[in-house]
């Protein structure tokens, strides 16, 4: 009997009475006993009558206790399913449907709201509070500390995670056993985490960042997670000196930046600071490293992929990259439209394979194949290149490419020029419907705070070293990039909200 993600990350900490979570305000969860936890919780969902593979929704506060409901799930062998918090009832009733989940566990407060999705779509609904509180957790009480871990096959699913669908639905990302714990086994040796390590968790852990990066490398090697609901500046402050590493979206870093009380004593006991999600900018990388003495350690992954990239941990952490293919995964850069490799240098879709490749799209066969070709390459979408050197740099999503006039631009290029420019703190540049060119680049800037850039001296500038058909036809200042929870710039919100700019009156 074998259950490779339970055995592997969860079942060697089984009794154990070293601290596995620790919270803000000094409460501590053994690993011993938030396995036990977790196995009444495992009791509890198979009570409900849930068989291996069933699916459990679950949209709660990050706390220890929403973090067990994990655990079960692995132990029983049900398929985990964390939604985003931000998530309404109406989004709600969509990944409920689609997912066929058999259970929903959600917070108390919004169990009247979903009261009638769960009736519609025959899920049991539970509710769990930030303190762990709740009817699941109340069920939960009277049952053993043990359970007998469900037999599993590395193939078969552990998860769900739906992608953020910023153009179109949101697609239900199947990740089996072998994807989760390849992928949390390939980065502690490659971030080289220990037991002696206390990472500093401020991410939200219903996305694969927090709940499968950080949680399972913490698993794995044994160290101590500094348990935060959310990045809140005083909280991280406070809890760095007893951290040795942290995980953050960039946003993290900046607002660290923007801390004075930020410097090299803050971070003296610290070891690896890490970054994804979205892309960090070259120049915060290097101012980090300037007032903290630490290179930020950046890497690129996805919901479908995990993580597929990252800078080395010996060796040189280059700005504006996302390092090179981890061990056992291949990468490749080809040109979209015919699926031919492209040689070393030039700009195409990155494709991925190995283990950490997820399985497919929940109930969309023809989504699937259009993404995951029969050899295993997964095209993710985002547009690289790789350097002479073998680092990875993204260039872009494709969806963001903007084609003026039949010339190909990418985004991120003149956004690097623009970032560069006096009194600009960052910029977003997409393309918008024009009439004569079929799309033109439109740069939405954003203030370094107390300046007021100088659109038309900007505009003069970028004309030296940017080819005509790349110039913004305007230049618009905004007071903030729209942004999700991942720090990810939507651009798809900006597009709406400017695509009738030049269209014909
Ligand atoms: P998600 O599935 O929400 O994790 O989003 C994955 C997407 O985030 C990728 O396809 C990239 O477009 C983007 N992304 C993740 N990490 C990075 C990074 N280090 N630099 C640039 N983009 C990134």
């Amino acid at each position: 009997m074998a259950n490779p993600l339970y055995d592997g990350l969860f079942g060697r900490h089984l009794g154990q009475k070293t601290v596995f979570l620790q919270l803000q305000d000094g409460t501590t969860f053994t690993h011993g006993q938030f396995l036990q936890q977790a196995a009444q919780y495992a009791h509890v969902l198979t009570d409900f009558g849930l068989r291996p593979g069933d699916r459990v929704a679950v949209q709660i506060e990050k706390s220890p206790h929403s973090l067990a409901i994990y655990a079960a799930c692995v132990q029983a062998g049900l398929v985990f399913l964390p939604l985003n918090t931000a998530y309404t009832a109406r989004e709600l009733s969509y990944f409920m449907e689609d997912s066929g989940a058999r259970v929903m566990i959600c917070d108390p407060k919004s169990e009247e709201s979903l009261a009638m999705i769960a009736q519609v779509t025959g899920a049991r609904l539970e509710t769990m509070d930030a303190e762990g509180q709740g009817s699941f957790a109340q069920k939960a009480v009277p049952h053993p500390l043990q359970f007998a871990t469900v037999s599993r096959d590395a193939e078969d699913l552990a998860a769900f995670l739906y992608t953020s669908g910023t153009t179109g639905r949101s697609k239900g990302a199947m990740l089996t056993q072998n994807n989760l714990l390849s992928n949390a086994e390939v980065l502690t040796r490659h971030w080289a985490f220990s037991d002696s390590d206390v990472l500093l968790h401020a991410l939200p852990i219903f996305h694969t960042h927090g709940l499968f990066v950080a949680t399972n490398i913490a698993l794995l090697s044994g160290c101590k997670i500094l348990f935060v609901p959310k990045f809140d500046q005083e909280a991280i402050i406070a809890l760095m000196p007893q951290a040795t590493s942290m995980m953050g979206v960039p946003t993290f870093y900046t607002r660290l930046l923007d801390d004075p009380r930020f410097d090299r004593a803050l971070c003296q006991h610290m070891r690896l600071f890490i970054s994804g999600s979205a892309p960090l900018l070259a120049e915060t990388h290097k101012l980090f490293e300037q007032r903290s003495g630490h290179p930020i350690l950046e890497r690129y992954g996805m919901t479908e992929t995990n993580m597929t990239t990252s800078n080395p941990y010996e060796g040189e952490r280059r700005a504006g990259t996302v390092g090179f293919p981890l061990p056992g995964i291949e990468l490749k850069i080809t040109d979209s439209a015919t699926g031919k490799t492209l040689a070393q240098g030039n700009i195409g879709e990155i494709e991925v394979r190995g283990p950490n490749v997820f399985k497919g799209y929940w109930n969309m066969p023809e989504k699937t194949a259009e993404e995951l070709r029969s050899d295993g390459f997964f095209m993710t979408g985002d547009l690289g290149m790789v350097d002479a050197d073998g680092y990875v740099h993204i260039v872009g999503r494709n969806k963001d490419l903007i084609i003026s006039g039949g010339f190909n631009i990418y985004p991120k290029e003149i956004e690097t020029v623009l970032d560069a420019q006096e009194g600009v703190l960052e910029s977003a540049v997409i393309g918008v419907p024009h009439p004569d060119f079929g799309e033109t680049v439109l740069a939405l800037l954003v203030p370094s705070s107390d300046h007021t850039p100088d659109l038309d001296a900007i505009h003069a500038h970028i004309s030296q070293s940017l080819a005509r058909f790349k110039l913004p036809k305007k230049l618009i200042l905004l007071p903030k990039l729209p942004r999700n929870t991942m720090g990810k710039v939507q651009k798809n919100t900006l597009r709406d909200q400017f695509r009738d700019l030049f269209a014909k009156s």
